[in-house]
């Protein structure tokens, strides 16, 4: 496969600065208009991004990226500025050893073999790795993350393992799908949080991070909820390949 690695270069500083204006003043709309009083973290997605523009978008003030291919974000993180960095991508089980010292959270955990390889790597380093449950909300035969009515059990069984906190779940909702995606999504967030499995504990579960909404849907995504929105294309221009 062919892949541009640098292909937002196009993109000047300005537009980046000036999307970046937009994107928070519609967070802001969307939280005054429901009544949330709560925090929204903006991330940018990365992948794609030259490290020019990634230090660009961390001196505006941006403080958490996110990656999503492993080979890309190894070759690329030395030359950006430290920023708090979480892995969002789908990860295979034996490129966990790669990052598992190199971001704080891993969101896309959706199966019992991977979780295993977090806990066990994160143990080699003495570290807790905090992780989000991918869901699949859309219910989508092709793509990745838990069914909905899977999840609450999935979550007590990484409960289980040493060395991960679960802090709450991901997902990506299919595009253009209904407010109703987005709404049981919030409820099932809410329904863990309210209710968390037996075995969860001060340590292994502190349940505050809902991630949902890109560059199509972020306003929708706040509207229901979601703590951290993932923002590339809407931040940084279209990607001449996309993910
Ligand atoms: C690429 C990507 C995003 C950002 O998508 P945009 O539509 O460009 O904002 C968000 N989340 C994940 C998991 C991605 O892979």
């Amino acid at each position: 496969m062919m892949e541009e690695l640098l292909s937002n270069t196009q993109t000047s500083f300005e537009d980046i600065k000036e999307s970046y204006t937009q994107v928070c003043d519609n967070i802001k709309k969307v939280l005054s208009a429901t009544g949330r009083s709560d925090k929204v973290q903006l991330m940018a997605v990365t992948k794609t991004v030259d490290p020019e523009r990634i230090n660009y978008a961390i001196d505006l003030g941006i403080d958490l990226l996110g990656e999503n291919r492993v080979q890309e974000f190894l070759d690329k993180r030395d030359s950006y500025k430290k920023a708090e960095v979480h892995f969002i991508g789908g990860l295979q089980t034996n490129k966990v050893k790669y990052i598992i010292d190199k971001v704080s959270m891993i969101h896309s955990v959706d199966n019992a073999r991977l979780a295993q390889e977090i806990s066990r790597r994160a143990g080699q380093h003495g570290l807790v790795m905090d992780i989000l449950v991918e869901v699949n909300i859309g219910e989508e035969q092709t793509k990745g993350g838990i069914s909905p009515e899977s999840v609450r059990g999935f979550c007590a069984e990484v409960l289980e393992l040493p060395n991960i906190r679960l802090r709450g779940l991901m997902t990506i909702p299919p595009p253009g799908c209904s407010e109703k995606i987005f709404a049981m999504m919030q409820e099932l967030f809410q329904n863990i949080k309210a209710e968390p499995p037996q075995n969860s504990n001060e340590k292994n579960m502190l349940f505050d991070t809902l991630s949902m909404g890109m560059s199509g849907d972020y306003e929708v995504a706040v509207k229901y909820g979601a703590t951290i929105i993932r923002i590339g294309s809407g931040l940084f221009g279209y990607r001449k390949y996309n993910k």
